[in-house]
C-alpha cells in the first residue's frame, strides 16, 4: 500500500518507520526541506516532498501536524486526493475536529495513536513505539464502513497497536481524565514545590528528589505546546476534570485537618486498588 504522512515529527516519524518496516511503501511531506532530507537520509520514509501535490499517489494519508493545523492540511490536501482516498489524522483532541473534518472530506477517520514522548521532533521518532498501545478510531456514522476496515487492518498489522472505537466526544471526554488533567495536576506539582519561600530547602529538594518525582513530574515537564493544545482544543473536558480533582484536594486537606488518619488510610487504599484498571496490560 502507499501511504503518505504530512508532518514529519515524533509521531509522523514513528508511523513511517513502522509503515515501512511492514513493507508499505511511505511518502514523507514536511514544510522544511531539511525534514524531507533526514528522513531520506534516516531511511524513515522512501521519499520526502515539501508539496502536497505529491499526495496523489497516496492510498491512505495520516495527517501528523500539531493539531491547530490539522483542518488547514486537510483542505490545502483536498484539491489532489482521489475520492478513494482515507485521509486520517493522529491529533490528540477529536470532538470539533472529527467534525468538520469528514463534512470536508467523506473518506475521512479520526485516529489518536496512545503512545507519545516527553520530546518532539523527527530526531525522537521510534520503530515500534505503537505496538502493544492503544489506538483510537472515532468514525462517526456517516464514516464508510471500509474506510475504517481498511485503516484497522493498518494499524493491527503494521503498528501492532490495540484498536478501540469510540465517539469522538467519548473520546474527549475520556483523555481529559488520563491524559489532559495528569498533564495539568503534574504541571501544578511542579511550581506548587517552587512556592517554598527558603532557597536552601528548595535547593535541598531538588537534590534529594528522585524516583517518585521523576514519575509524577514526568508528563508535567514535556512540551508545553501539547498541554497548551490539550487546553485550547478540549477546554469544556479539562476544566470539568480539573474541577473534580480540585474537590478531590479539598477532601484530602479535610482529612488531614481533621487529623482522620482512618479516612486517609481508607482513601489511599480506595486509590490503591482502583489503579490497576487503569493501566490493563
Ligand atoms: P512534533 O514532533 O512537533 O511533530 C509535528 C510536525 O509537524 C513537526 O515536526 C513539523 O515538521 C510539522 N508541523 C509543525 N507545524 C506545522 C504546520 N503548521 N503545518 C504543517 N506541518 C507542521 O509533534 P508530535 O508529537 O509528533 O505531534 C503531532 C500530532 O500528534 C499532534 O496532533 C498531537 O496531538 C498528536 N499526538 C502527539 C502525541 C505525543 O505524545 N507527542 C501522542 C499522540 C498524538 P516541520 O517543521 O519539519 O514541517
Amino acid at each position: 500500500m502507499k501511504i503518505g504522512i504530512v508532518g514529519l515529527g515524533l509521531i509522523g516519524g514513528s508511523l513511517a518507520l513502522d509503515f515501512k518496516a511492514a513493507g508499505h511503501w511511505v511518502l514523507g511531506i514536511a514544510r522544511r526541506g531539511a525534514t524531507c532530507e533526514q528522513a531520506i537520509a534516516h531511511q524513515i520514509v522512501d521519499q520526502a516532498v515539501t508539496d502536497l501535490k505529491s499526495a496523489a499517489i497516496a492510498d491512505v494519508i495520516f495527517i501528523c501536524t500539531p493539531i491547530a493545523a490539522i483542518g488547514a492540511t486537510l483542505d490545502q490536501l483536498r484539491p489532489y486526493l482521489r475520492p478513494t482516498t482515507v485521509v486520517s489524522d493522529v491529533g490528540s483532541v477529536k470532538g470539533a475536529l472529527v467534525a468538520a473534518a469528514t463534512e470536508r472530506w467523506p473518506n475521512f477517520v479520526g485516529g489518536h495513536p496512545m503512545a507519545g514522548k516527553a520530546e518532539a521532533g523527527l530526531d525522537v521518532a521510534e520503530a515500534g513505539l505503537f505496538r502493544d498501545r492503544p489506538y483510537v478510531l472515532t468514525p462517526v456514522s456517516q464514516t464508510p464502513p471500509e474506510a475504517v476496515t481498511q485503516l484497522k487492518h493498518l494499524i493491527t498489522e503494521a503498528l501492532h497497536a490495540r484498536i478501540y472505537e469510540c465517539d469522538p466526544s467519548d473520546h474527549d471526554r475520556a483523555v481529559a481524565w488520563i491524559s489532559h488533567l495528569p498533564v495539568m495536576v503534574s504541571s501544578g506539582l511542579i511550581q506548587a514545590c517552587l512556592e517554598e519561600p527558603d532557597p536552601a530547602v528548595l535547593t535541598l529538594a531538588q537534590a534529594i528528589a528522585s524516583s517518585g518525582f521523576c514519575d509524577t513530574s514526568r508528563v508535567g515537564g514535556g512540551a508545553p505546546e501539547l498541554g497548551l493544545m490539550m487546553a485550547q482544543f478540549n477546554r469544556l473536558e479539562l476544566r470539568r476534570s480539573l474541577y473534580a480533582y480540585r474537590q478531590q484536594v479539598d477532601i484530602l486537606l479535610q482529612i488531614i485537618d481533621q487529623e482522620d488518619w482512618s479516612a486517609l488510610g481508607n482513601y489511599l487504599k480506595a486509590s490503591q486498588a482502583a489503579r490497576p484498571q487503569f493501566l490493563q496490560p
